[in-house]
Order: structure tokens, then C-alpha cells, then sequence
């Protein structure tokens, strides 16, 4: 079997700003998003996003096992990132690495502002983040997908937390970027806010910014989200909206 062997392109983004897929510098990839998708899940959401594909599964509030794990004030908030072994271009090992340990962290972390938790006191909330196809920016879609996930299964939440990541190719400040774009440009930083309390639960990055170039990500990195935000919303009043519209017969 040939060996895989990612090649870096031979412009990353033309002096016009044009990048490796197409898009300008303030383009987003197109992403389209489906609650209550899984019947025996609590609550679910399909992101997909270019060329990222990532299930949000979440399950509960159910008993704690281990029963040692139980909080007797608040629920226990587990997450588990997983990559598929068939979602990369190189085929990754099955299991949890370094990377998945650390990206189910970030997740989480970014989310449990969202969660009302001290509401489910003595019991786990479970959350699944699945990467079926991996293009970069799978953690902020995975962000994305697992908050739509807890409100479809009905978990008291602030609000809604949304996803997106910036970067810097070359002296171009990009939205969104891709899979070429993170392995060989400069900088890429993902983030994701909590609209309901304008707070930012998510935020890295991984290259050198002028102060500058980082308050402009920052300014495009919350504008982003907020697009993010309004598709989530969209999404979840979709199944709402079809019943209404049959309702008064209408297809
Ligand atoms: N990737 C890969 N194999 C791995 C880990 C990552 O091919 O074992 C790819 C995958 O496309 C991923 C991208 O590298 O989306 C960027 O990974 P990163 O760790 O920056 O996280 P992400 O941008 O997906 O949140």
C-alpha cells in the first residue's frame, strides 16, 4: 500500500488573497447543521462544515457509573472526543492519543460555562463528539455541534456556545482555516463564545501575532461565532417550524 505523504502547496494564498480552495481571506466554508438526528441519544447534531463532518451525541442526566465519580452537588459533565480512523487523509490508529485526551479538555471546557449543572445534582451528562471527516477546525465544530447537542436533549444551558477559528497565512488574516492552511500556515486560532454572556470559553493559538493582527483575529473570530450562532439558532427552530408549517398545510 503507498504511503501517504501530505505536500505543502506551492502557494498557500495569492497576493489577491486567494486561498487553496477558493475563498477570500473573509470567507466562511459552507456549513450546514442537523439537530435530533440519532433516535437513542438524549439529544444529537450532525455539523458539517467544508469538509468536516462531527456528531454530537449526549446522554443524559443518567446515573453516575463509577458511583464514585457522583457529585452530590452538581452533574458530572463527561466529554470524549474521538477522531475516526477512517476521518483523516493518513489513516489515524483507533483510540484515544495525546491529541484526543487534550482536544475532549478544551471541549469541555469551553462548554461548562454553558451548562447549568448544579440543576442535576448526583448525576453524569455524557457528551460524544464523533469526527466522521476531518478538514481543520474539527474542535470548533465540535464545540458547535456538542452545545446543540445538550439543548436537543433538553439540558438547561445559558445559552448556546458557537465555534469558529482565525488564523494568519502569510500577512493575510483568515477566517476559517482549512486543512492546508492549518498544517502550513502560520497561525491558527480557534475560539468559541457564549453569547448569552458575550464570554469567550475558547481561545489558542499557535504562532506569533503582532497585537494588531491578534485584535483583528479576535474582532473576526467573534464575528464569525456569532454567524455560527445564528445558524445554530436556525437549526434548532427548524423541526419547530416544519410542524407549524403543517399545521396550516403548508409542505
Ligand atoms: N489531523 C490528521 N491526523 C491527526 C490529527 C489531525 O490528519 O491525527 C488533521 C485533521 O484534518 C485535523 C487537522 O489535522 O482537522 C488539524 O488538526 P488540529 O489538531 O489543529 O485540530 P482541529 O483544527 O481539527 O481542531
Amino acid at each position: 500500500m503507498p504511503i501517504y505523504v501530505e505536500k505543502k502547496p506551492d502557494v498557500l494564498i495569492g497576493e489577491d488573497g486567494t486561498r487553496t480552495d477558493g475563498r477570500s481571506p473573509l470567507d466562511l466554508r459552507p456549513i450546514k447543521i442537523e439537530v435530533g438526528i440519532l433516535e437513542r441519544a438524549d439529544g444529537s447534531a450532525l455539523v458539517e462544515w467544508g469538509g468536516n463532518r462531527v456528531l454530537a451525541a449526549v446522554f443524559g442526566p443518567r446515573e453516575v457509573h463509577p458511583k464514585h465519580m457522583l457529585l452530590p452537588d452538581r452533574a458530572l459533565l463527561r466529554l470524549r472526543y474521538n477522531m475516526a480512523p477512517f476521518s483523516t487523509p493518513e489513516r489515524k490508529r483507533p483510540g484515544p492519543d495525546r491529541r484526543s485526551v487534550e482536544l475532549s479538555k478544551v471541549i469541555r471546557t469551553a462548554l461548562l460555562p454553558a451548562v447549568f449543572i448544579e440543576k442535576y445534582p448526583g448525576s453524569a451528562i455524557d457528551v460524544f463528539v464523533e469526527i466522521l471527516r476531518s478538514d481543520a477546525g474539527t474542535r470548533v465544530a465540535g464545540v458547535t455541534a456538542a452545545s446543540l447537542a445538550l439543548a436537543d436533549a433538553g439540558i438547561a444551558m445559558r445559552g448556546l456556545v458557537a465555534g469558529c477559528s482565525v488564523g494568519r497565512v502569510d500577512d493575510f488574516i483568515v477566517v476559517d482555516p482549512n486543512h492546508d492552511e492549518d498544517m502550513w500556515g502560520d497561525v491558527d486560532m480557534p475560539m468559541a463564545v457564549l453569547f448569552e454572556d458575550r464570554k469567550i470559553t475558547l481561545l489558542q493559538a499557535d504562532g506569533p501575532l503582532t497585537v494588531e493582527q491578534f485584535n483583528e483575529c479576535l474582532r473576526l473570530g467573534m464575528a464569525c461565532c456569532e454567524m455560527v450562532y445564528e445558524l445554530q439558532k436556525e437549526a434548532l427552530r427548524r423541526p419547530y417550524v416544519m410542524v407549524e408549517r403543517r399545521a396550516l398545510g403548508v409542505a
